[in-house]
């Protein structure tokens, strides 16, 4: 079987009640079910805490969907890495094109930071893309190896990292790319990978889809070459529909071609 990954990102949605509901549920759903599946959940800052000890023994792992990457001092209303590390967050959202779009985040932040997540001994999930206007003058390929020289420069060779593979048009519009359009960034940010920071680097970067992924699409997203897992963001909101996209994920795990295993299972 393969190991899939499934991060969502809740943004600036929830009270408090109904994050404890949802983690509750997610966790007995995820209790029957085996270990070949990451579940990582980005919430807002104020509920890592709570939902990190809600989460502790079950299958759910809490990330962040943001952080800053100077370690202390005067920063009015910023959050650091080791703040994060502290209270147990495990996997930090870095880059997301809302973070982009709104808050003018580059290349430059997205790779302090994710060095600072690293450093506080926690998981960037690294979010790269394209924009529509980008696409539309054939940039994508320019846009993404630049992303990938810059947002990961300097990082360590041993560590486990995620690259969420998300064109900035697909968030939340119900729009997604062509399944080879998505099959061929993903090949082409691998190849990049390897060309800029070599192999070992490589075997330590999983990369995810993202942008209007929902449980009709998953499987056939998550049997593409080179995807190993899905960023969900609206659909993340409701228990029903973020289960479908884990069911799916199951259903597609068991079938796909395992290059490390050299087996085809199914
Ligand atoms: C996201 O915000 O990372 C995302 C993938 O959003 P959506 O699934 O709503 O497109």
């Amino acid at each position: 079987m393969v190991e899939y990954t499934v991060f969502a990102n809740w943004k600036m949605n929830k009270r408090i009640e109904e994050a404890v509901e949802f983690i509750e549920e997610l966790t007995s759903f995820l209790l029957p079910i085996d270990k070949n599946l990451a579940v990582i959940m980005c919430i807002p800052y104020p509920y890592i805490d709570a939902l990190v000890r809600k989460a502790e023994g079950g299958n759910v792992l809490i990330g962040a969907e943001n952080v800053f990457y100077e370690e202390c001092g005067e920063y009015t209303g910023e959050v650091s890495a080791s703040m994060l590390a502290s209270i147990g967050c495990s996997h930090v959202l870095i880059g997301h094109s809302e973070r982009r779009k709104y808050f003018h985040e580059n290349d430059s932040d997205v790779n302090k930071k994710a060095l600072s997540v690293l450093r506080n001994r926690m998981t960037p999930i690294i979010c790269i893309g394209e924009t529509m206007e980008e696409r539309e003058e054939g940039r994508v390929c320019t846009v993404l190896e630049r992303q990938i020289r810059t947002c990961l420069a300097g990082i360590p060779k041993n560590r486990k990292l995620f690259i969420a593979y998300e064109p900035r048009w697909a968030i939340g519009t119900g729009k997604t790319p062509e399944m080879d359009e998505i099959e061929n960034a993903h090949c082409y940010i691998r190849e990049k990978i390897i060309e800029f920071y070599g192999e070992t680097v490589s075997k330590n970067i999983a990369l995810l889809y993202g942008g209007s992924v929902k449980p009709d699409n998953t499987f056939d997203i998550c049997l593409l070459k080179d995807v190993d897992g899905v960023g969900v963001g609206g659909c993340s909101l409701d228990i029903d529909c973020f289960t479908k996209v884990i069911k799916e994920m199951i259903r597609a795990s068991s079938r796909k071609y395992h290059p490390a295993n050299e087996i085809a299972i199914n």
